[in-house]
């Protein structure tokens, strides 16, 4: 049976929202009888994204108000 789970891939401080957050991947390993098929990466998602996004200020592009500005860029 294949199993599909989220993990943390990278962690930063956001100065949005004054702590330490998580860019979080949704994977998928194959089942035990597919052994040679890689793990894939379905979506991403900040591990406070949901919270960021009923607030009235503007995020970034993990909270879906500020498609400009991503945290979690080498960039940024
Ligand atoms: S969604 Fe963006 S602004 Fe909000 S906590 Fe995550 S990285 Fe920071």
């Amino acid at each position: 049976m294949a199993l599909r789970t989220w993990q943390s891939i990278k962690s930063q401080y956001c100065p949005h929202a004054e702590a330490e957050v998580y860019l979080e991947a949704e994977v998928v390993y194959p089942a035990e009888w597919l052994p040679e098929q890689p793990a894939r990466v379905l979506a991403h998602r900040c591990s406070r994204g949901v919270l960021c996004n009923q607030n009235s200020s503007g995020g970034c592009v993990w909270s879906g108000t500020n498609p400009s500005y991503d945290p979690f860029s080498e960039r940024a």
